[in-house]
């Protein structure tokens, strides 16, 4: 298994089925080998560095119907609230004096932010935050919207693709939700220029071995500059309620597939790897990843951004949430680095 592990990170890719014995046939011993590779690797390119990425849940209003979300439309029990653009603006300035310079605007897709009303808040945080990284998850929008935004300032843009198969897919969302249009939207956003950050769900319900090799392929034809991977979580109030949660093990095992595929990749060990176990974003980082993503969200409303049950940092202020995690992060042998944290683009091979 050692010699796979070294063709992966020589290759940067393996055959599908040398990958699914990566992935399911893996000895505890062979999993620390892996995870020590993903970490001389990030090392070599990202240092020791662990970039912070300030959260702003900027909507718990959803017009779609997910069927693993806690805030989806059909959730008659969520709180909704919707952040003004004062609010906002509000918490950019809070994470700017705690050193953040990425900030991520994420919510529900709801229509009350039109292009004109997003493009204003991305162009006021540019105005008055030029050396910081502005981030939207917004979901899907048009190739038109998307551009707009882009031009009003905006940098980066996280829309997790959720599986590469078409029939998980369809499992996971409503009718009218398709795999193809998000993965246009991410050509879209790609083409246009942003940063931009595919992901999914570790362990949602229905996922097998081959959908994560689908994943995996899919990431490894896409180059993302990002990646989001986190385990499922179950919601009490969606039909995914009883479902069993994605297991932290092979969350870490895919982040180090993944640092090993990608090197160069932005990586975050997430909220949700954080409320499977109590230590999962030190372990997450111990497995490759290389970026956090503390809460400035208004405490009053982080109840209600409920995407799942028991998530974690829900009652701290943002200063107690950014603390805790620089803790975390030096408690591994990380530091914080207090810049934009980009993406550096693979040097050209040959
Ligand atoms: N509306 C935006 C933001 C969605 S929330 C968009 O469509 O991109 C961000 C991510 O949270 C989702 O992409 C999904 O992967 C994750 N998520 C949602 N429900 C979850 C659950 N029950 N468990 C774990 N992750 C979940």
């Amino acid at each position: 298994m050692k010699q796979r592990i070294d063709k992966l990170e020589t290759n940067g890719f393996l055959p599908r089925e040398e990958l699914r014995c990566l992935l399911c046939d893996i000895s505890a011993a062979d999993t620390e080998y892996l995870f020590a590779r993903a970490r001389a690797v990030r090392e070599r390119v990202y240092g020791k560095a662990v970039w912070l990425r300030g959260l702003i849940e900027i909507s718990s209003y959803c017009k779609n119907n997910c069927l693993y979300c806690g805030i989806r439309a059909g959730n008659a029990k969520a709180e909704r609230y919707r952040l003004t653009p004062e609010e906002i603006h509000f918490c950019a300035k809070n994470g700017y004096a705690l050193g953040f310079r990425t900030f991520v605007l994420q919510g529900g897709e709801d229509p009350w932010f039109t292009d004109e009303r997003l493009c204003a808040i991305v162009a006021d945080l540019r105005k008055d935050y030029p050396d910081c990284a502005i981030t939207l998850s917004m979901g899907e929008r048009s190739r038109r919207s998307y551009q707009a935004l882009f031009n009003a300032g905006a940098d980066r843009y996280l829309l997790r693709h959720e599986t590469a198969n078409a029939a998980h897919y369809a499992s996971l969302h409503p009718e009218e939700m398709r795999l193809s249009s998000r993965l246009k939207c991410l050509q879209h956003l790609k083409d246009i220029g942003y940063q931009v950050g595919c992901g999914f769900m570790v362990g949602s319900p229905g996922q097998d071995t081959d959908c994560l090799l689908d994943d995996l392929e899919f990431i490894h034809s896409f180059l993302p500059a990002m990646v989001g991977i986190g385990p499922f979580l179950p919601h009490k109030d969606t039909p995914f309620a009883k479902e069993a949660p994605g297991t932290l093990e092979m969350t870490l095992r895919l982040l180090a597939v993944l640092r090993l595929m990608q090197p160069n990749a932005l990586l975050p060990a997430t909220t949700a790897l954080g409320t499977v176990h109590p230590l999962g974003r030190e372990k997450g980082l111990l497995a490759g990843a290389n970026i956090v993503m503390p809460n400035l969200s208004p405490v009053t409303v982080r109840r209600k951004y409920m995407l799942y049950d028991n998530k974690i940092c829900t009652g701290e202020e943002a200063a107690e949430c950014r603390y805790c995690l620089q803790r975390r992060i030096e408690s591994v042998g990380y530091s914080i680095e207090v810049n934009r944290g980009d993406f550096i683009p693979p040097a050209e091979k040959g």
